[in-house]
């Protein structure tokens, strides 16, 4: 999640300066309700997670193709975004499955973008089966930061089709409409929490993001998120001496949060009760679709689409976590200068998201890397006054 992601909705942006603190002299801590300093230090890491975002800079590909006489729907390539476009994208793939009264559907994938595809299927009168290499916790979908980022690098500006900005609005209206039901459920599968963006600069209005760093950028990711303005909570701007942060300038907006683990069992355990079968088992190209029963398969494989049907159009975006153990009662967000943190149930998720969108781009390593996440921790200790 990068930091126009992180706050939300026609908030513009601050000047990402040195912390103030840490140069002068000692800010006093001011309380703010809900605001607890993290227990930042680096004993209490859990565990590193990397994840790859599946990105297509024409977008998600969701599109019937006919694989000897099956009726394949692909429903992947939904980059950083794939959670909170999760049940819109559902809704269109699951039509394409169903139609001409197909009530009989296999679903290829256990992650966000599976299960949802599974429940909405049900929902509709199919009797549903998952097939998956994985389940939760080892699905890409479970390392993932958990917010509502429904236009996190979702596509490219010139890659993507005229008509793709209407079909994406579609999309995360219809998922953040179904999102509202999953919200006040024990566990708190969803819930809205508030999210800070500290700078030290004042507040500059809107202006481009960072410089990217490294070789000149063919194209530019494409930004959607005003077409949602009317459904998002605007940021407001906290006078200095009203919150504990060592920055000069804080924003605080709300956003909605995933808490995975709850969210992951919860959806599983819904597609269960209703009849759903999951049995595992691993394709290793597109051909083998053909052995199964069902003439209507919705194929989500996420990134694994890369290597299955070899759709080489997917970019991986490396993204890394480090886990803190969770502090009871603390449900917000901050971010700062590139790093991001976000306190939920499930565990504190604190991520080097760079200051530009194309941190990680092309990146494939899976590999946790346990200094940067200890550095990150480092950093996050110094955002309390
Ligand atoms: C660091 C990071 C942070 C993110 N944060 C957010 C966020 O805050 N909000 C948001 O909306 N999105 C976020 N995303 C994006 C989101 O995580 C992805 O878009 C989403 O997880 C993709 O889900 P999926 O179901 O397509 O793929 P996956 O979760 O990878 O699931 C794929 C499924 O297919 C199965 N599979 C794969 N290959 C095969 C095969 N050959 N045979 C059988 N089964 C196979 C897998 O086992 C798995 O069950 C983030 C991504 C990253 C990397």
């Amino acid at each position: 999640m990068d930091r126009r992601a992180f706050l939300g909705r026609g908030i513009g942006t601050m000047g990402a300066l040195p912390l103030a603190g840490v140069a002068g002299a000692a800010t006093p801590f001011v309380p703010l309700a809900g605001v607890e300093p993290v227990r930042a230090s680096v004993d209490r890491i859990f565990r590193t997670t990397v994840c790859l975002r599946p990105f297509r800079p024409a977008g998600p590909r969701i599109e019937v193709e006919e694989v000897g006489r099956k009726r394949v729907v692909h429903n992947y390539g939904h980059g950083g975004s794939g959670w909170s476009l999760s049940w819109g994208s559902a809704q269109i793939a699951v039509a394409m499955a169903m139609a001409d009264g197909v009530h009989d559907v296999a679903v290829i994938g256990a992650g966000a973008l599976g299960l949802t595809a599974a429940l909405t299927a049900q929902r509709a009168g199919a009797s549903v089966t998952i097939y998956a290499k994985e389940q939760f916790p080892l699905v890409r979908s479970a390392r993932a930061t958990g917010s509502w980022t429904p236009d996190s690098r979702i596509a490219m500006e010139k890659a993507a089709d005229p008509g793709f900005g209407d079909r994406w609005e579609s999309m995360a209206r219809a998922s953040f409409q179904h999102y509202q039901g999953l919200l006040g459920l024990p566990g708190s599968p969803v819930e809205w929490t508030d999210r800070y963006v500290l700078a030290d600069a004042p507040w500059e209005g809107r202006r481009p993001e960072h410089a990217p760093v490294g070789p000149p950028r063919p194209d530019t990711f494409l930004r959607l998120e005003q077409r949602l303005r009317d459904i998002t909570p605007r940021s407001v701007e906290l006078p200095s001496g009203t919150h504990p942060f060592r920055a000069a300038y804080a924003r605080r907006s709300s956003s909605l949060t995933f808490n995975v683990a709850d969210l992951m069992h919860q959806l599983t355990n819904d597609f269960l009760i209703a009849g759903g079968r999951i049995v595992p088992m691993e394709f290793h190209e597109p051909g083998d679709v053909t052995k199964l029963k069902q003439r209507s398969i919705i194929h989500c494989t996420g990134y694994g689409a890369r290597a299955l049907w070899r759709d080489e159009s997917i970019v991986p975006v490396r993204g890394q976590i480090a886990w803190l153990i969770p502090q009871p009662g603390l449900t917000f967000g901050v971010y700062y200068d590139g790093l991001s943190m976000l306190a939920r149930r499930d565990g504190i998720v604190v991520q080097d998201v760079g200051t530009d969108e194309w941190f990680g781009y092309g990146d494939a390593n899976e590999e946790p890397d346990r200094a940067a996440a200890e550095a990150s921790v480092q950093k996050l200790a110094t955002f309390w006054a």
